[in-house]
């Protein structure tokens, strides 16, 4: 089960943590709390945004990706968040 939050415009999800880098950023704190490549530390670091852990990150579950999809639904639908602007959710998986 996975812990989302909203803050601000965005959705984040708790169980994740941006690092540094420029690619593979995102990462499982239940794996990592330290990246070996920038060394940034989760401690200091953000949580990631619930988006980008559904489209970049690619060790989820089925089960997890479901959770998040939802989590970012519920939160557009529930609190406004995204009607501003013109950005699109496209999931090639759902459909799968
Ligand atoms: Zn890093």
């Amino acid at each position: 089960m996975l812990n989302f939050q909203i803050r601000g415009e965005v959705v984040t999800c708790d169980d994740f943590w941006d690092c540094g880098c420029e690619k593979d950023y995102i990462n499982r704190k239940a794996y990592h709390r330290k990246c070996n490549v920038c060394g940034w530390e989760e401690g200091e670091s953000p949580d990631s945004q619930a988006e980008e852990v559904l489209l970049y990150h690619e060790d989820l579950t089925l089960k997890e990706k479901q959770e998040i999809l939802r989590a970012i639904k519920k939160a557009y639908w529930e609190h406004g968040l995204g009607k501003s602007g013109d950005r699109k959710l496209e999931f090639n998986w759902e459909s799968k």
